[in-house]
């Protein structure tokens, strides 16, 4: 039921902006609206003819048309912003991805709000790393961390996401032991809010590791020659780090 409610959706929005080329649309924020609506259920539609294509067109046209008719400030302005960032990083432009959530970052660090600052420099550390700017990366994800040390920011969500990212970048590009050492310093951060779920939690940031040490190394720009590690179980080890007890 809910593949027919989508696939009905995805004719009524493609019928809508039909009649609309994404090149050369007015900036109007009806158009921006439907063309969001559409690339949502296009990402449910697997076996739409041309999706890559048309949701980069019409991610394009929306960030294109939200940085021209909304402030900076703007959470709309944001949220497509956003959108066009994950559409990007879907299709492999991780380049233009990196440069939107740059783009972002520095929008929050001179408009806020403040709070939004360390999950914005999060996302430009994972959009980098994503791209091959290894080095650049490294250096975002640490400073992004340090702020949020400084900030009132909850350590739930955001100090987690930041470490499990931070080490994820680390082990990614072979460096297991700064990794560690990382994780070591901060099992604190490793929790699900309101809960004692501590071994939940760290089976998820173990997992999250796991998968960025076994997926980046065909981009890394700081150790091209490694091999990738064995699929198995790598995930243990790094559950083993955040809960020692277990280990
Ligand atoms: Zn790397």
């Amino acid at each position: 039921m809910r593949d027919l409610e989508n696939t009905r959706a995805c004719r009524l929005l493609s019928h809508a902006l039909g009649p609309f080329d994404p090149v050369t649309a007015r900036h109007d924020p009806r158009l921006m609206r439907a063309a969001t609506f559409y690339i949502d259920v296009l990402s449910f539609a697997h076996t739409h003819p041309d999706r890559d294509d048309i949701q980069l067109a019409w991610a394009r046209y929306a960030n294109q048309a939200a940085r021209t008719y909304y402030t900076v400030a703007n959470p709309t302005r944001h949220h497509i912003a956003d959108m066009y960032a994950r559409v990007c990083t879907r299709q492999g432009l991780t380049f233009d991805a990196a440069i939107t959530r740059r783009r972002e970052l520095t929008a929050y660090t001179t408009y806020g709000p403040a709070e939004d600052i360390p999950h914005a420099w999060r996302e430009l550390a994972v959009a980098l790393h994503a791209d091959g700017q290894c080095a650049e990366a490294h250096s975002q994800i640490q400073e992004a961390f340090t702020y949020w040390k400084h900030t009132d920011v909850p350590a739930q969500p955001t100090g987690g996401q930041l470490l499990s990212t931070y080490a994820g970048i680390l082990a990614g590009c072979g460096d297991t032991d700064a990794a560690h050492t990382l994780l070591r310093d901060h099992t604190y951060l490793v929790a699900v809010p309101g809960t004692d779920q501590r071994a939940t939690a760290a089976f998820i940031t173990a997992v999250q590791i796991a998968v960025a040490e076994r997926e980046h190394p065909p981009v890394c720009t700081l150790l091209p020659q490694r091999e990738p590690p064995p699929e198995a179980d790598r995930w243990q080890g790094w559950q083993a780090v955040l809960l020692p007890s277990r280990s």
